[in-house]
């Protein structure tokens, strides 16, 4: 427990700090802050022995201000919110790290991707125009006369603390922020899902966070570029000639398979041997999936006339299957192709 403490304690949605303290000849890696009776108390690994006395308390700059970063877009993001769907929208929960926020409100139903578009344009907007917050103690009964938004669900003292981007939003919070929207740099929304009946939850990234999520969506693109052999910024015409190419080879396989292979069905029939006076035909053949394979049975069938046929595909999920066909003439004469196919995979093993 420290006289004074640097470190912020969950609230609000904020996590607690982490960061260390170090004194004469021992240190803390402080990795949970906790209130205890009224007071802060840091928790973590000691390397030493604590005594006490003189100690230095840090957080790393970085990760605090990350974090300042994404508590501050929590009120733009509250803000656009109400502006984008209604009054009715209220900040049911949330979540700020240092790595990403969450938000969850009161909203019927999902967000239009235009309505999503809409509220990270207009915080996008509120941190380029480069608001100072003001931040001031006051009490409870002003500052919601004033219109400041309060959590129903959180106590407060007759002393607020009111936390203001002129313009755009006013709330009660005991959170850190950033001194400038524009140090958050940029908002991006990364999902919008429903999480109960009439609660809507955002996640999203600002600042180096954000950068991050564009580089990997970047690097994505280019793998995408790279494998379809794309030039830059002709993926989508690339991709599309692909598909249309794919499903027309579809369609040709298809004719291909019904008409009986171009001829190569008739082949398989003129290898065919006799056995006991029965025409029988067996053979590898290529086929990408059960319903090709089945297309190409009904297709001997009908070209063999009368006879057995047997086809063994390898399958492009790996599969190895056989199929064996009968003719309508020797099928009324009782030969079935199910018993010929319980003994062949009987002689199989
Ligand atoms: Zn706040």
């Amino acid at each position: 427990m420290l006289r004074e403490t640097p470190f912020y304690v969950e609230s609000g949605g904020q996590i607690s700090d982490r960061g260390e303290i170090q004194g004469e000849g021992w240190r803390v890696d402080v990795d949970e802050v906790r209130r205890v009776d009224g007071r802060i108390a840091a928790l973590g690994k000691a390397t030493g022995k604590v005594e006490s006395g003189r100690a230095r308390a840090t957080v790393p700059r970085d990760r605090r201000r990350d974090t300042e970063r994404n508590h501050t877009a929590t009120h733009l993001l509250h803000a656009a919110l109400r502006k984008v769907l209604g009054e009715h929208v209220h900040q049911q929960g949330s979540l700020v790290a240092p790595d990403r926020l969450r938000f969850d409100f009161s909203h019927h139903g999902p967000l239009t991707p235009q309505q999503l578009n809409e509220v990270e344009t207009l915080v996008n907007r509120g941190i380029l125009d480069g608001v100072q917050l003001t931040i001031e103690q006051k009490p409870q009964a002003e500052a919601k006369a004033a219109g400041a938004m309060s959590l129903f669900t959180e106590k407060y003292g007759d002393i607020v603390r009111v936390v203001s981007i002129p313009g755009i939003s006013m709330e009660l919070c005991g959170g850190t922020h950033v001194r400038n929207t524009s140090e958050i740099g940029v908002f991006k929304i990364v999902s919008e899902t429903g999480i109960a009946a009439g609660v809507r939850r955002i996640e999203a990234v600002t600042g180096r966070a954000a950068l991050d999520y564009y580089r990997a969506h970047e690097r994505q693109l280019q793998e995408i570029e790279h494998l379809v052999r794309a030039p830059s910024g002709q993926v989508v015409r690339r991709v599309q000639t692909l598909v249309e190419e794919r499903r027309a080879l579809e369609k040709r396989l298809e004719d291909a398979m019904r008409t009986g292979g171009g001829g190569a069905i008739k082949s398989l029939v003129d290898q065919g041997s006799i056995v006991n006076g029965v025409k029988v035909v067996a053979a590898n053949v290529i086929a990408p999936d059960l319903p090709a394979l089945q297309a190409m049975g009904d297709a001997l069938r009908e070209q063999m006339e009368s006879g057995v046929g047997v086809l063994a595909a390898s399958f492009e999920n790996g599969k190895n299957t056989m199929l064996a066909v009968v003719s309508d003439d020797l099928r009324d004469r009782g030969v079935r192709a199910d018993t010929i196919m319980r003994e062949l995979a009987a002689a199989a093993g």
